[in-house]
């Protein structure tokens, strides 16, 4: 909710769309009813978006493309690392690249990586950002063992479709901010402008999210959601006047400032 709010108030602010994109390229983790709760969620705050919804369900051909165009440029290999030979962070542990791999064999395929030419780039909110230590990208994966697309691929084509200018989301994303501006480099694609806000943590630290199982945000007092999100983005409070969604997204609106 609270980067959903920011990257609305963000586009109307601007004078721009908001368009919303459902990322359900992993079928075996779907569970149903969550999209349309995600809809409903949004429209009982008042966040409604412009134009058709994009589903990456339906992109798997512009995905194929880029993989194959990655295949042709000679920026893949294939790994056999299951989860128990990966490394720590998550990447190829023996070494597949110099490897040379059997295609019939189960494997993923991992994009190669090359942090020297890697640039930093400006947030809108955050600005200068250049990957660090810990943050620069390992060889990672863009197609699955099982066959799917990889979420770094499929966000990154998505976030350099034309007229897509800007990408507003949580700041613990910044790592896969890196990965997936790596890809547009090599891709020969235009990176977006990203900006990315401070996330809801609970007491010790982690993101509230479904894996640290947190709950879905209610739809019982959207005014009152919405006012919370707006004081954890620093933005200044609506008057106690302003009660309806509407009157606190407008408050909102004219007020925003991404100074968190
Ligand atoms: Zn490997």
């Amino acid at each position: 909710m609270v980067a959903a709010l920011a990257s609305f108030l963000d586009a109307r602010r601007n004078s721009g769309a908001w368009h919303l994109r459902i990322d359900d390229i992993d079928p075996p983790r779907a569970v149903p009813g969550s999209v349309e709760n995600i809809l409903s969620t949004l429209t009982n705050h008042g966040l409604q978006w412009d134009g058709p919804i994009i589903y990456q369900s339906h992109s798997a051909p512009a995905y194929e493309r880029a993989l194959q165009q990655l295949k042709a440029d000679g920026w893949l290999f294939r790994c056999l690392c299951t989860r128990t030979h990966l490394n720590m962070h998550g990447a190829c542990g023996q070494n597949c690249r110099e490897h040379r791999v059997d295609a019939t064999a189960p494997h993923s395929l991992r994009v190669v990586v090359s942090v020297g030419d890697m640039s930093g780039f400006e947030d809108g909110f955050l600005g200068l950002q250049v990957p660090s230590q810990s943050q620069i990208p390992e060889d990672f994966i863009v197609r699955r063992r099982d066959g799917l697309f990889a979420y770094q691929l499929a966000a990154a084509i998505d976030d350099a479709r034309p007229h897509h200018t800007h990408v507003v989301r949580g700041a613990d994303l910044l790592e896969s901010t890196h990965r997936q501006r790596w890809l547009h480099q090599i891709l020969g694609l235009t990176s977006p402008n990203y900006a990315h806000v401070p996330v809801m943590v609970d007491a010790d630290g982690n993101k509230l999210s479904k894996q640290t199982g947190a709950e879905a945000v209610s739809s019982a007092s959207p005014a009152v959601t919405l006012r919370r999100c707006l004081a954890h983005l620093s933005q200044p409070a609506p008057p106690p006047s302003a009660i309806s969604v509407e009157n606190i997204l407008d408050h909102a609106t004219a007020h925003w400032t991404s100074a968190f």
